[in-house]
């Protein structure tokens, strides 16, 4: 049985489009697809169905999924259809014609999901037919329909555990509602003794700290995190395979126990990196996402990522394996122009089609919008995942507030020199325009006579570079897929060219960028 990571990855991007999985997803799906039973309670809208849909496909035979909400099963339905995975639903909301086929799916021993009304379980022939078909998992959303002291309650939910012992398979319980009441007459109705796993975090991983930072110099800004952090296990996530294994070789210079791990490595090596992972104190793999799922190391102290991830989930996974045993954990994620214009053209170059790309630079800009964060990372992070929260203490921006400014005047000084040179040009030539500096190519091309020229004197060109990298991350200017480093202005901008909008952006990290120029030697 292909239960594997890789396949549950590979299953995630191929079958469900999803580039990560979303905060705690990970972990549900691998107990769901190792066949434990499992209790969930996850946060509307935080992905519930992935986690037993993902493993309906790992597991051989039918999963039967019980949901009181039969639109929602129809659209299930319609969705794994869609991308190929044979599903049913038997409800009364079915043509006949609907069941015909759902049943000669069942017969042909091709379906692999079949939703179930709660209501099908007390007509005659249901439970005979379901233990004729070769049932391998019970998967039961809004479990909290089985408490009777709720107001959701469904009498046929009571028929669940009945059918868990008669089946003998595992079962799978999902629920938004978090009362540890509710959760124990879940508990006791569904798995009448046999204890589920449970999983009741929310999105917040409170013990780990979130920390960005502009690129400067990445890899000594990333030897000097790992330094700050001698002998601890860590994690360092690259953009490419090559650099995986430049930083491993440079950690190993700098005394540290590191080495990289990455998807073109033979199977074989990969697998002595996670052993060893798993085994050795205060090793620090090196590695491209590929060192994912099967990374069960609940002692990791840190991750830093030496290149922007490539989504708000993407980072959230990532930085998400470390401090799974509760104690303190750190993180970095280094990000700066070229990242961005990077993630973008991998997003515009992709072959999905529009309105998943139009998803994708939505998700890449959640994590922009991050990286930017004038205030509480966690804050921030949070309310993407519709959680709300007040400030975490446990964050770069808790530690030092971030100081700000209006930036207004220079978006828009950077924004006409863009529109005036035809957004043909990327930051650099940019930058020599505002700062009025008398290039051959800004001669050359008369950009000396713009207006705009000389007019952003008041910041130099480390200060400009730290103000495009915030242009971009508030998602002002995109880099032109069709001409290469060529920034274009967005919808996002006109408002502000308008002077019909404002915009706050971070004065600290300007300064920093300035105040790390080198002294001319
Ligand atoms: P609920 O937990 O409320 O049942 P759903 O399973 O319907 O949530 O998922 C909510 C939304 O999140 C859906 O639009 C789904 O496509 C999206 N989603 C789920 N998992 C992921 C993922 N790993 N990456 C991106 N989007 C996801
Ligand atoms: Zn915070």
């Amino acid at each position: 049985m292909p239960r594997d990571s890789a396949s549950a990855d590979a299953l995630l991007s191929d079958v469900f489009g999803f580039g990560a999985f979303r905060p705690g997803q990970e972990e549900i799906v691998r107990a769901v697809a190792d066949g434990r039973n499992v209790l969930a309670i996850m946060p509307t809208g935080g992905g519930k169905s992935l986690c037993f849909q993902l493993p309906a496909l790992m597991r051989d035979g039918v999963t039967v999924v019980i949901s009181p909400l039969i639109a929602l099963m129809r659209d299930q339905v319609r969705g794994l259809r869609e991308s190929g995975v044979v599903a049913g639903a038997l409800t009364s909301g079915n043509t006949p014609e609907e069941t015909d086929a759902v049943w000669q799916e069942i017969e042909a021993g091709t379906l692999k999901l079949l939703y179930l009304a709660p209501e099908r379980l007390a007509a005659g022939g249901t439970m005979s037919m379901l233990r004729r078909i070769g049932v391998s998992l019970i998967a039961v959303d809004e479990a909290h329909c089985v408490s009777q002291w709720g107001h959701d309650f469904r009498p046929d939910y009571l028929r669940i555990g009945e059918l868990r012992q008669m089946l003998d398979v595992p079962l799978a319980a999902f629920t938004a509602t978090a009362d540890a009441e509710t959760q124990d007459e879940i508990v006791s109705r569904l798995f009448a003794g046999a204890e589920p796993q449970r999983f009741l975090r929310g999105f917040d991983r409170p013990n780990i700290h979130l920390a960005f930072a502009g690129k400067d110099n990445p890899r000594r800004q990333i030897l000097g995190f790992a330094d700050a952090r001698k002998g601890q296990a860590g994690i360092v996530y690259c953009g490419t395979r090559a650099k995986t294994e430049g930083l491993a070789g440079a950690l190993r210079q700098a005394g540290h126990n590191a080495c990289h791990y990455h998807g073109g490595m033979e199977a074989e090596d990969r697998r002595i990196v996670e052993g060893r992972f798993a085994r050795e104190d205060g090793l620090i793999v090196v590695a491209t996402v590929a060192f994912g799922m099967g990374v069960d190391k609940p002692d990791i102290r840190w991750v830093a990522h030496a290149d922007l991830p490539k989504s708000i989930e993407a980072y959230y996974q990532e930085i998400g394996r470390a401090g799974r045993d509760g104690g303190p954990a750190e993180t970095l994620t280094l990000f700066g122009p070229e990242d961005i214009r990077l993630r973008r053209s991998q997003i515009d170059e992709g072959l999905a089609p529009p309105e998943r790309r139009a998803a994708d630079h939505g998700r890449l800009n959640a994590l922009l919008g991050l990286a930017e964060a004038l205030e509480c990372r966690r804050k921030t992070l949070l309310g993407y995942f519709g959680e709300s929260d007040v400030s975490c203490g446990n964050c770069d921006l808790c530690d030092s507030p971030a100081e700000v400014f209006d930036g207004t005047e220079a978006v828009r000084k950077a924004l006409s020199a863009a529109l005036r040179t035809g957004e043909y040009f990327g930051a650099g030539h940019l930058i020599d325009v505002l700062t009025g500096n008398l290039t051959d190519r800004i001669r050359d091309k008369g950009h000396d006579n713009l207006p705009t020229f000389g007019v952003g004197r008041e910041f130099d060109k480390r200060g400009w570079q730290a103000l495009f990298r915030q242009m971009m991350g508030h998602d002002l200017l995109r880099p032109d897929p069709e001409r290469h480093g060529a920034l274009r202005m967005t919808d996002a901008a006109l408002p502000l060219l308008r002077g019909e909008a404002q915009i706050s952006l971070r004065r600290d990290s300007i300064r920093a960028a300035s105040a790390n120029r080198r002294p001319a030697v």
